[in-house]
């Protein structure tokens, strides 16, 4: 297994498109190499490229080996890759529900479960999980959803409480409503109802997002473990 000598290696998955692609360009701009995994498609320009898909185990693993063949060990961890599946509760199937559990929830437990392998040898690394404000205010019409996210959030703690000692962190943002293709989804009256609800009267940039992830992945960060980071412009507040 290599480890260069070079920039220290963050990988971000689902990372072709909105949060992830803004997470990637935002690590890329403070230094580091950043791998983008990929499920469709190919990986966006100017960035080194690895197909995963977080529902597949095999998927996983054979990505993360040909990361550390060809880079070394990747030691910041953006799970990111996500799926929604919307609808009333009465109408949702079993499918409905475990997709999404299983591509939101497990899909980033296969990531860290991986990529702590790597982590325990380095001595150190930042698990970073995408969640969501529903995972605390919960959502009517996104049973599935907001459980698997919530779910992150108890993950993400015991992986704190396990890797702490190897000074591995482990931490949850928790976005509102950002601008990507998963919220373009929703017709224009609802777009208004939910602006109207937060407190900061607008939907969030994907960017805003990658400036919390980065700051966690940094040196500054070093010292915050077990977090969830609100970035919902007051949208969730005291939950
Ligand atoms: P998009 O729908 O724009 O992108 C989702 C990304 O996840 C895509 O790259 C997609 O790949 C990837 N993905 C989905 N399923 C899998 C899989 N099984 N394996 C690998 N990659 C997969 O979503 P957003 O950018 O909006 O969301 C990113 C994250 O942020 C998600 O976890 C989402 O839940 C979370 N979030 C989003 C919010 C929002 O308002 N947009 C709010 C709060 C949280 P592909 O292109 O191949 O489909």
């Amino acid at each position: 297994m290599a480890q260069s000598e070079g920039p220290a290696i963050a990988l971000v998955t689902g990372a072709n498109r909105g949060i992830g692609l803004a997470i990637a360009r935002a690590l890329k701009a403070d230094g580091f190499h950043v791998i983008v995994t990929y499920r469709t498609g190919k990986a966006p320009e100017g960035f080194t490229g690895v197909v995963m898909d977080v529902t597949s185990t095999t998927s996983v693993e054979a990505a993360f080996s040909e990361i550390e063949e060809k880079f070394g060990i990747p030691e910041v961890i953006v799970s990111n890759a996500g799926i929604t599946r919307d609808t009333l509760v009465m109408r949702m199937s079993d499918e409905d529900f475990t997709d999404v559990v299983e591509a939101n929830l497990t899909g980033a437990f296969r990531v860290a479960r991986r990529a702590t392998r790597g982590l325990l040898k380095l001595k150190r690394g930042r698990l970073i999980f995408v969640g969501s404000v529903v995972g605390a205010l919960g959502s009517a019409g996104q049973v599935n959803y907001s459980a698997s996210k919530s779910g992150l959030v108890g993950m993400a703690r015991s992986l704190a409480r396990e890797l702490g000692s190897r000074s591995i962190t482990a931490n949850v943002v928790a976005p509102g409503f950002v601008e990507t293709d998963m919220t373009a989804e929703l017709d224009e009256k609802r777009r208004i109802e939910i602006a109207n609800a937060v407190p900061l009267g607008r939907f969030c940039s994907p960017e805003e997002i990658a400036d919390v992830v980065a700051f966690l992945a940094s040196k500054k960060a070093s010292y915050i473990t077990g977090a969830v980071i609100p970035i919902d412009g007051g949208l969730g507040m005291g939950n």
